[in-house]
């Protein structure tokens, strides 16, 4: 799970962190009174978005005076924000932080992640910050530095002293800095992240470090003990369908093709998308409703795939195993019956009790194209959006 950059700011304050003041508003009014509240002439307002690269793309902008606050505000709420890291669609902005500029004397750029292949807790840290840590690591790769946390140990005084000799603290800074450090692991453990990455942590002219911008990642498999985070998680936030689609049971990933897919299980959705490609189409989506999608999870899904404009056709490709097939298509049938679609449906179901499946669907006059093989399903929906171009 990704928090916001305001969320994560809020849990990096309670651990005593330096983050900017500032809060988290969906309108313009909201916009004014923390400006008002925050009482200095020069603040910043950026965009809350899962997704990096915002300054560069135009979702982070320094105000000065209030009628800047609104205008940029009104602007930017309720738009689509393009970033490196969106996609050419970009995202929803729901929400825009209201937040102090902070003078910044040097960018810095610090990360703790989980190296998998070391299976080790790994810092990167890089005098670098303020640009993506991607384009430090293909232009001055020499200036990314990466220190390997032994689990049993934690991090040692050694490593944290390290650390900070590569950002280039060094005297009073730091001895602040080794305890940025060491409550930054901390942080990092007791919340479960997998990603807890600071670009940039800033040096200001009074030699104070503070976390400008935070991506926090939360490993979805420990959120069971984590209600508090969870309870952060922004459901009513639809510019982010993936969030919806995770809240609802589906594992959904947009992509940029016209053909959605609704499928059961991770593997059958990845050859879906294969096969689909390998005949010529470009998948919208990878979606997967999971196991036993009951009739509610499969109207979702169906919702969820018609959030995205581009969507032109839908392949439903299902292999009834330990759900059967009839259940599958009651599930089809009443989906289809809520949510209108307008488009080419091609359906192949094979598995238990597909015949009975079959004739459900049948009998229902819906129109549905069958499929018998995924060779033959794919053709079938790629043929059909494109005679409905
Ligand atoms: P992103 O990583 O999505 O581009 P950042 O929060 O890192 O967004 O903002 C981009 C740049 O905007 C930062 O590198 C920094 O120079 C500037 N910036 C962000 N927040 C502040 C702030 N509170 N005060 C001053 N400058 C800021
Ligand atoms: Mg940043």
């Amino acid at each position: 799970m990704k928090l916001y950059e305001y969320q994560a700011k809020e849990i990096l304050h309670k651990y005593n962190i330096n983050v900017p003041k500032g809060e988290a508003v969906t309108d313009v009014e909201g916009a004014t009174k923390i400006y008002n509240q925050l009482g200095t002439e020069r603040c910043v307002i950026k965009s809350q978005v899962l997704a990096g690269g915002r300054g560069k793309g135009g979702g982070v902008r320094i105000v000065n005076t209030l009628e800047e606050v609104k205008d940029y505000t009104s602007k930017i709420i309720g738009s689509h924000l393009i970033t490196s890291q969106t996609g050419e669609k970009g995202v929803l902005v729901n929400k825009v932080l209201v937040a102090e500029a902070i003078d910044i004397k040097k960018e810095l750029y610090l990360a703790i992640s989980i190296d998998r292949s070391a299976s080790k807790i790994t810092i990167i840290s890089s005098t670098e910050g303020g640009t993506e840590i991607e384009e430090v690591s293909s232009k001055t790769p020499h200036k990314i530095f990466k220190e390997q946390i032994n689990p049993l140990l934690g991090i040692r005084n050694f490593q944290v002293r390290q650390i900070a000799i590569n950002l280039g603290l060094t005297g009073p800074l730091l001895t602040k800095a080794s305890s940025l450090l060491k409550t930054l692991f901390k942080i990092f453990v007791e919340n479960d992240c997998s990603l807890l990455e600071i670009n940039p942590l800033v040096l200001t002219p009074d030699d104070e470090i503070v976390a400008l911008d935070i991506k926090m990642e939360i490993d979805d498999n420990a959120l069971f003990r984590h209600k508090d985070l969870l309870e952060m998680k922004d459901i009513s936030d639809t510019g982010n369908v993936e969030n919806v689609a995770t809240e609802a049971g589906l594992s959904y990933i947009g992509l940029d093709g016209n053909i959605g897919c609704l499928v059961n299980g991770a593997g059958l959705a990845m050859a879906t998308m294969d096969i689909i490609k390998l005949y010529g189409g470009e998948p919208a989506n990878f979606l997967d409703v999971g196991g036993d999608a009951p009739v509610e999870r499969i109207t979702t899904a169906f919702e969820i795939i018609f959030t995205d404009p581009h969507v032109a056709g839908v392949l439903v490709n299902i292999f009834g195993g330990i759900m059967k097939c009839d259940i599958v298509a009651e599930g089809i049938i009443h989906a289809i019956e809520k949510v209108d679609i307008k488009v080419p449906l091609v359906v192949r179901l094979e598995g238990t009790n597909v015949e009975i499946a079959r004739k459900m669907l049948n009998d229902s006059k819906l129109n549905i194209i069958f499929a018998d093989s995924m060779k033959d399903a794919s053709e079938k929906i790629i043929k059909a959006v494109n005679e409905n171009k």
